[in-house]
């Protein structure tokens, strides 16, 4: 794949077509895997924020009114355009993420898994339905759209993360204000051409570019009837809390710390494979992706860390134009700075280096924001390193002595995202399963994302408010539920009138 030089002046979807920004605020976006700016994305101010709900609204009436088939059809046709347009889409996710062109494939075939799961919607919005509750009465529910919604996304998953938060939401009939990240716009927009040409009607699908003050006004607006949100845990609580302060349904996934546990009996061989695409796969800028390995007794803790080193040694560093590097560059230099402020730091707390991924030695491209893998040993509860989650390749060894040691430590952590254990015995992994207070949970499995069809959610601070992505909850997230009681008289049938509470 050759690499695009050009700098494009971005736009927002409003009303069916691109739209100039009128702020005169722009971010740069930039290839993280050269350092340069390929775009400038505006800044939308809060009035254009509000002329875009005002189109998504006029747009609501019709689109709920269609048939479940007729809205499906549309989906599907998004879904064949996409699937045309891959190479497109590959190549504008790895320009503006700096992903692996494997990695950028993976992420689109899990998004298709959020396509598909729409496409079922019709099977999925069937209610209950009650005969003859009492004196010829039915009872029936059904599952109604919310109106407008928003969906405000993250950096690290620019095609997966808003498809999944939007395409439910499509597809059952409500219309979707898209905010994606700053960082990584340009996904939206090849989006919003896609639904263009699968023949959704104009307002049911806008994408308003912004930072802050965007998403402030897609939280207070009165016309938002959700908030679908993905990101890092103080902005996801921020967002829960003044969302719901203004009424509004909110689901607020925030970031990871996420544990693999090893036990003495799980073969090391296949415990550091398994760890190393799973702890720095696309640079470690995953939610679920592995922080923190945890071997079980001392000898499991020396083995491993061995064979780890030879092994994170070997790792390749590059830019997604070379088919053989395993991950590409962190999103920003201001990201790779923190990073290594972090390492930097766990060293003064008293961590060990086992690898040094600092100053990584990439000739071709200097100007780009990479790092190579760090590994940590002698990790500690209590250490910055431990308790926060950081979002780039540096990962930790922490030396525990038991099974009930290593999920005491889980369980204390404020994060609670993914987390699993790799052994052979069945009544320990049982132990794990039942005892772990963390949402999503893998037994020999690095990266237990749960497909598309189930639900998808970390517990703790790594989720505020319920709800799901994914999964039949995810329906549920973008519905609500009418109940209908119905009788038809026969004629000349008896009316009574009766005060005293209904009953069967
Ligand atoms: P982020 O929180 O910085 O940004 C996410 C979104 O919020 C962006 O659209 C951004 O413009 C907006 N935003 C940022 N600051 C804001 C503020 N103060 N007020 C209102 N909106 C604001 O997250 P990021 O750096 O883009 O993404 C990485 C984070 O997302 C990591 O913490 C990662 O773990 C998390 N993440 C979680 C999941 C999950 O499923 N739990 C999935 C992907 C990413």
């Amino acid at each position: 794949m050759v690499m695009n030089t050009e700098v494009k002046e971005l736009g927002h979807f409003i009303n069916g077509k691109i739209v100039a920004g009128t702020s005169g605020h722009f971010s740069d976006v930039f290839n993280p895997s050269t350092g340069a700016v390929i775009a400038h994305v505006p800044l939308a101010t809060k009035e254009e924020v509000q002329s875009a709900i005002m189109t998504a609204q006029a747009a609501f009436p019709a689109w709920r009114a269609l048939s479940v088939g007729k809205r499906v059809e549309i989906v599907m046709k998004f879904r064949q355009l996409m699937t045309e347009r891959i190479d497109e889409l590959i190549a504008i996710i790895c320009t503006e993420s700096g992903k692996t062109v494997e990695d950028a494939k993976g992420e689109i075939t899990r998004g298709l898994e959020s396509v598909d799961l729409a496409i079922n919607a019709p099977h999925l919005l069937k209610g209950e339905h009650s005969v003859n509750v009492g004196g010829n009465i039915n009872a029936y529910s059904t599952k109604v759209p919310l109106g407008i919604v928003a969906a405000i996304s993250p950096f690290n998953f620019p095609v997966m993360v808003p498809l999944a938060m939007t395409c439910m939401a499509v597809a059952v009939g409500n219309c979707v204000i898209l905010k994606p990240s700053e960082r990584v716009p340009c996904s939206a927009l090849f989006f919003s051409e896609l639904w263009k040409e699968a023949g959704l009607p104009d307002g049911v699908w806008t994408v308003i570019n912004g930072d802050k003050d965007a998403v402030n006004e897609l939280l207070e607006n009165p016309a938002i009837k959700a908030i679908s949100f993905v990101g890092s845990t103080p902005v996801a609580e921020h967002i829960y809390k003044t969302g719901s302060s203004y009424g509004k349904r909110v689901t607020a996934l925030g970031g990871g710390k996420n544990n693999m546990i090893v036990m003495p009996d799980a073969d090391l061989e296949q415990v550091a494979n398994a760890f190393l695409g799973a702890a720095y796969g696309a640079a470690s800028q995953r939610c679920m992706a592995i922080s923190t390995i945890m071997p079980v007794g001392e000898d499991t803790a020396n083995n491993l860390v061995k064979v780890l080193a030879d092994k994170i040694s070997k790792l390749k560093v590059g830019p997604y134009t070379d088919p053989a590097v395993d991950f590409g560059p962190v999103i920003t230099k201001q990201s790779k700075d923190a990073i290594i402020g972090y390492i930097d730091r766990s060293l003064d707390e008293g961590a060990t280096l086992v690898c040094d991924g600092r100053n990584p030695n990439i000739a071709e491209i200097s100007k780009g924001f990479y790092l190579g893998p760090t590994l940590l040993d002698n990790v500690k509860p209590g250490m910055e390193i431990y308790e926060q989650e950081v979002f780039g390749p540096v990962r930790n060894v922490v030396r525990v002595d038991s099974l009930e040691e290593a999920i005491e430590l889980i369980n204390a952590h404020e994060l609670g995202n993914g987390v699993t254990i790799f052994t052979n015995n069945g009544a320990a992994a049982r132990k794990f399963t039942s005892e772990i207070d963390v949402g999503m949970v893998g037994v020999n499995v690095p990266i237990p994302i749960p497909v598309g069809y189930h639900n998808f959610a970390g517990w703790k601070r790594s989720r505020f408010g319920e709800g799901h992505m994914f999964g039949p909850e995810h329906v549920r997230f973008f519905t609500k539920t009418k109940t209908i009681s119905e009788k038809w008289f026969e004629e000349n049938s008896e009316s009574v009138s009766t005060f005293a509470f209904p009953s069967n």
